[in-house]
């Protein structure tokens, strides 16, 4: 059994994409174990996306990933952290797979709807930067 972060980003919330992003989630049969509306700073942002300080797009991700409120949850199953990068198709939704939701939903390569874990020592790390023990059920 494997956990993984998801996160619909700002972009995702105010253009009304809450409920198709976890309809997705839960017609696949991904179980949502923990979820919350959380407003992120700049600091907490450059927290989560600190693997990528050196990147050129650093400041203008953190900058809109504290533009407005994320929903982060916590999904469970078995080869969760791939299942859901799949759902979700590729960083730039030019990319993506038809039926994706970046290739459904995304504008931008920035603007991209969700985010999700790339394995599980990033998953373990993400969970713990959003959510303490409590909050997780199952
Ligand atoms: P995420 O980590 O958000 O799930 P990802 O793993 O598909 O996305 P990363 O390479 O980890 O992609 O990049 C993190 C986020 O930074 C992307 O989702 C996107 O919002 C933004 N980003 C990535 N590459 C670029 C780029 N070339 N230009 C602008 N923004 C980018
Ligand atoms: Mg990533």
């Amino acid at each position: 059994m494997e956990r993984t972060l998801s996160i619909i980003k700002p972009d995702g919330v105010s253009r009304g994409l809450i409920g198709e992003v976890i309809r997705r989630f839960e017609a696949n049969k991904i179980k949502i174990v923990a979820m919350k509306m959380i407003y992120m700073t700049k600091a907490q942002a450059q927290g989560f996306y600190a693997v990528h300080k050196e990147r050129p797009f650093f400041g203008s991700v953190t900058d809109f990933m504290s533009s407005g409120p994320s929903v982060v949850m916590v999904l469970e199953g078995e080869n969760v952290i791939a299942k859901n990068r799949e759902l979700m198709g590729a960083t730039d939704f030019r990319k993506a797979a038809e039926g994706t939701i970046r290739r459904d939903f995304a504008t931008d390569i920035e603007k991209n709807v969700v985010h999700g874990s790339d394995a599980p020592e990033t998953a373990a790390f993400e969970i713990s930067y959003f959510f303490n023990r409590l909050e997780i059920t199952g």
